[in-house]
């Protein structure tokens, strides 16, 4: 039988990494809402709409039903890859410069509808692993198993350092902290949805873990 599951976290907790292991593992549909966020970012600053630290929402919102998102499975990523209006832009999200603007687009209750309307659609049938922050919460508050991930913000900038330096930016890991720390501040005290582990949520701390002992952990939490 076929469950869905929900893993939410703050950032860099390793939640995309567990969530595409499982999936494959399981033959599971992955969703990763962050892209979608992201995504929506990367429109923005294309289209002129953030520019040098000014932000026209009104003109996002007047935008969404422009923007169009969706998820192709890659066969060389072994996950699927997120589409913008058609385009593959699953390398193009991930700057530090979308990461400096996410969270002040995910705080607009417009384009949080949109996404966790299509989030539901996609989730409809079983066997979905989602990541994000309101999986748990709000998108699938049914979900059959939920997880929630934490290790600590120095733990994670590294992470994110080390991921984004191997593929070649040129970036200072007290940027990367200073990131890391805005988007928990602003993601835990969003007011429609903030960032709050689900009661029935699995808490996993991975400071210490190894990517194996995690993914055994939480595949053995699946199987009970
Ligand atoms: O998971 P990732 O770090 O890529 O997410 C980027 C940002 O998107 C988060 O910092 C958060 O502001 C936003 N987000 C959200 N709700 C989700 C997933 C992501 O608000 N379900």
């Amino acid at each position: 039988n076929k469950i869905t599951i929900a893993i939410d976290g703050f950032s860099s907790t390793g939640k995309s990494t567990v969530a595409k292991q499982l999936a494959k593992h399981l033959g599971y549909v992955y969703v990763d809402t962050g892209a979608m966020y992201r995504a929506v970012t990367f429109y923005a600053m294309e289209n002129a709409l953030i520019n040098d630290n000014r932000f026209n929402v009104k003109g996002l919102v007047s935008q969404l039903p422009n923007i169009e998102i969706s998820f192709k499975f890659s066969e060389v990523a072994g996950y699927a890859e997120v589409y913008l209006n058609g385009v593959n832009v699953e390398k193009k999200i991930r700057t530090l410069e979308v990461s400096g603007f996410v969270s002040k687009v995910a705080a607009i209750s417009e384009v949080r509808q949109k996404l966790v309307d299509q989030q539901q659609e996609m989730g409809k049938s079983k066997g979905v692993v989602m990541d994000g922050r309101d999986i748990g919460t709000v998108v699938f508050p049914k979900a059959d198993l939920k997880l929630f991930m934490i290790a600590s913000a120095e733990t994670r900038a590294k992470r994110r350092y080390d991921e984004l330096t191997n593929r070649g930016d040129d970036i200072k890991y007290e940027d990367v902290l200073k990131n890391v720390q805005e988007r928990d501040y602003l993601d835990s005290n969003r007011e429609d949805s903030p960032l709050v582990k689900a009661k029935d949520a699995i808490e996993i701390d991975n400071s210490n873990m190894t990517p194996t002992e995690q993914f055994d952990k939480i595949l053995s939490l699946v199987n009970m």
